[in-house]
């Protein structure tokens, strides 16, 4: 007998951006994403209930077309309380210890299922994605920040306390720069989105490439400056470039070389601003991979859909109401 379909409506709240779908349980969309700029107050920090009103209009049209509606899974940039909801820090929106998952849930009367954002994202990935067949392997952000989840296994792998997967506040350099997470020197200061437009910047300061002095009218460098030069064979970008996907091929490396994963899932906005960045880590971490087994197995991937934490978000309704049980963590 056929399944009758289920629907959920998944939110995946980032730095800048809230993206919001609908789905069913075998990750289909219907209709289509709506992308809303998060709003901050006066002091950079979210806007909870902006950010309420704001997906109010949507959530209430989802109610009234599709049925039955189970539940919101939430998605968030940061560390999250699965079982609570509360984001508990999350340093793009400045949020410390916000209940946001209870306020949603009070707002619109729905189950809310809350999680971090890269969880969410190797959870689409297994679910519906590149990762489908793997028991092992790690999702990898290159965007504002730099990290991770695991899935070790044949299991979604969050850790004692839930906050499993941050290898990019591994630190790297203990003198280093400051880093969102309040540390310093961490791996992410050196490869992330800031730190490309910051190696952007002192080449320019340094007179190393016309091209990006033109590009930025003046202004400061941004990632994007960067990567368009590199594009355009600047050879200061295609350096900047170079050296980020050697470092991030010796971080990952580690993890291989730890956890013998078969595959990495890579996205974020650096990834699709300049997807070649996969092939220059493939043929950098080769050379870092400590077994022939590995070397000949490894498989970077890039990531299946525009925003596979939306994606994400959506499954972890599915899987948590156990419409989908086999392969979340205990
Ligand atoms: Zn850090």
């Amino acid at each position: 007998m056929p399944q009758e379909s289920v629907f959920c409506i998944g939110i995946d709240i980032g730095g800048t951006k809230i993206s919001l779908g609908v789905f069913d349980s075998n990750g289909t969309l219907y209709g289509q994403i709506q992308n809303i700029p998060v709003p901050f107050d006066e002091r950079r920090v979210a806007d909870p209930n902006r950010m309420i009103n704001l997906i109010t209009p949507f959530i209430e049209e989802a109610k009234e077309h599709y049925s039955p509606l189970i539940g919101i899974g939430l998605s968030i940039c940061g560390n999250v309380n699965k079982q609570t909801g509360e984001a508990v820090l999350t340093p793009n929106l400045h949020w410390s210890h916000m209940p946001f998952g209870a306020m949603v849930r009070e707002a619109f009367n729905l189950p809310v299922f809350a999680g971090t954002d890269v969880r969410a994202a190797a959870l689409a990935e297994r679910l519906w994605g590149v990762a489908k067949h793997t028991r092992f392997f790690a999702w990898c952000t290159v965007g504002t920040g730099y990290g991770g989840y695991f899935f070790l296994d044949g299991k979604l792998y969050d850790g004692f306390h839930g906050f499993a997967g941050p290898f990019g506040h591994i630190i790297w350099d203990e003198e280093g720069y400051p880093c969102g997470c309040g540390g310093r020197g961490c791996f992410e200061t050196f490869v992330a989105g800031p730190a490309i437009a910051r190696a952007g910047q002192a080449a320019v300061d340094a007179g190393q490439s016309p091209l990006m002095a033109s590009l930025s009218h003046g202004s400061r460098v941004t990632t994007h400056i960067v990567i368009q030069a590199y594009y355009q064979n600047d050879p200061a970008a295609v350096a900047i470039i170079e050296k980020v996907a050697r470092l991030i091929a010796i971080n990952l490396s580690g993890l291989v070389n730890a956890l013998d994963l078969e595959m990495i899932v890579l996205g974020g906005g650096v990834i699709q601003a300049c997807p070649e960045l996969i092939d220059r880590i493939d043929h950098h971490i080769r050379k870092y991979l400590m077994s022939d087994e590995a070397r000949r197995d490894l498989r970077l991937e890039r990531e299946t859909f525009v925003n596979s934490a939306l994606y994400g978000a959506a499954a972890d309704v599915f899987a948590r109401s156990g419409i989908i049980c086999e392969i979340l963590g205990a």
